[in-house]
């Protein structure tokens, strides 16, 4: 039986032990426990391959339905709207998911079908004693082996150290909060919403976490603001975001051009093979679609040199074009001039235009 080593417990953790639920394997996933906060936004492609890859439609109670995108300015306490895009019109089924519950429905699907042990400690390094094969040094001074290693552990983690060298990693400054304020619930019903505002711009939903419907909000200040201190007092005396508890992160993504994703036995997968900026919400989707593009490898290749290589030229390339697009809609996104020719460009997009937009992100 193969010993796959999984490296992080996180989303693509988790997504990456479901690729293997339909083989006889052993898997081992190394990582400290850590809480999940608030939501992600879960596309048609993303909600499909969730549902290929867990091979389980209990995923439908899980996600909550967004049924309108709309984007406003935002600006003195006052939202004028910009356009407005219904999903269903088009035929687009769009979600939003609580990461808590994503991650826990990964975790119940795999032990359901597969022998799962938790080491509940990190990986601090990497020894190559046999030619062509990594063994994994824990903060506990032992050493574990494995047929096949996954490196999961995000942008910053080791294993892409051990894969590729250093990489020069790009860090923006993102406040992220949670509310469930029920006027603003009331008001906001299945939308997801973009406001254009003089600081930065900022995305809110809802979603639903055990029952209860909370939004999730995203902040992110303009490029002027980007490294300011007083960005986060500017966020709280906007009314509306009065009661948000606002937690200040970074999103990190790399700059290179990202060649390959994989060393011997080590494959890197999710944030810690290729990030791109959170723009276009694709992130987290493309690890849930490449954990079910991983299944269809290892259900259908013999050796797991091919499925690495096969692995990394096909989703790279996807996601090299994902990471330029999404670039330039953070610049527009997040620019401080010219934002009333910006508003009246987005004003005068058609529907068919924004759901070409979208095909052309989540299909291509
Ligand atoms: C502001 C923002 C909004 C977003 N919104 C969306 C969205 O709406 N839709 C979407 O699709 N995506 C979204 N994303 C992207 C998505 O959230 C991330 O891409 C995803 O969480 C990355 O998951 P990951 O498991 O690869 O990495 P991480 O979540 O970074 O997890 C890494 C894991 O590795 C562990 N680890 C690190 N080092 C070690 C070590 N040495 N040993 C053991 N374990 C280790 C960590 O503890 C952690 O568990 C968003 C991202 C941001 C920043």
């Amino acid at each position: 039986m193969k010993k796959i080593l999984i490296i992080g417990n996180s989303l693509s953790a988790w997504s990456v032990a479901n690729a293997f639920i339909n083989k006889k394997v052993n898997i081992t996933i190394i990582g400290y426990k850590y809480k999940t906060f608030g939501a992600q936004q879960l596309s048609p492609n993303g909600f499909k391959a969730l549902k290929e890859l867990t091979e389980n439609n209990e995923v439908k109670k899980i996600v909550h339905e967004i049924i309108k995108f709309q984007i406003n300015s935002y600006n003195n306490n006052k939202t004028k709207n910009l356009k407005n895009f219904y999903f269903n019109e088009f035929d687009l089924k769009y979600f939003s998911v609580s990461r808590e519950m994503l991650i826990n429905f990964l975790i119940k699907n795999v032990k359901r079908n597969i022998q799962i042990s938790e080491i509940n400690k990190s990986c601090v390094g990497f020894i190559q004693r046999k030619p062509g094969k990594f063994e994994v040094l824990m903060d506990n001074n032992e050493y574990i082996t494995a047929d096949i290693i996954i490196g999961c552990d995000g942008v910053n983690g080791i294993t892409r150290k051990y894969v590729c060298g250093t990489t020069k990693i790009d860090k923006k400054q993102v406040f992220r909060g949670v509310s469930d304020d029920k006027k603003q619930l009331l008001l906001k019903q299945k939308t997801l919403e973009l406001n254009f505002s003089n600081y930065g711009h900022f995305v809110s939903y809802p979603f639903i976490n055990n029952n209860k419907t909370y939004i999730n909000y995203v902040f992110i200040p303009n490029r002027r603001f980007q490294d300011s201190n007083e960005i986060l007092g500017k966020l709280k005396s906007i009314s509306k975001f009065s009661t948000i508890e606002w937690n200040k992160g970074y999103f990190y993504f790399f700059e290179d051009e990202i060649q390959t994703i994989h060393r011997n036995n080590i494959l890197l997968f999710g944030d810690a093979g290729f990030s791109f900026e959170p723009h276009l919400a694709q992130v987290g989707n493309k690890i849930i679609e490449d954990a079910n593009y991983l299944k269809f490898l290892v259900e259908n290749t013999n050796s797991y040199d091919e499925i690495f290589e096969d692995f990394s030229i096909n989703t790279c390339e996807k996601k090299r074009k994902l990471k330029s697009i999404s670039n330039i809609v953070g610049m527009s996104f997040g620019i401080s001039t010219l934002t009333k020719l910006r508003n009246n460009i987005v004003s005068n997009f058609s529907d068919q235009l924004i759901c070409n937009f979208f095909k052309k992100i989540w299909y291509d």
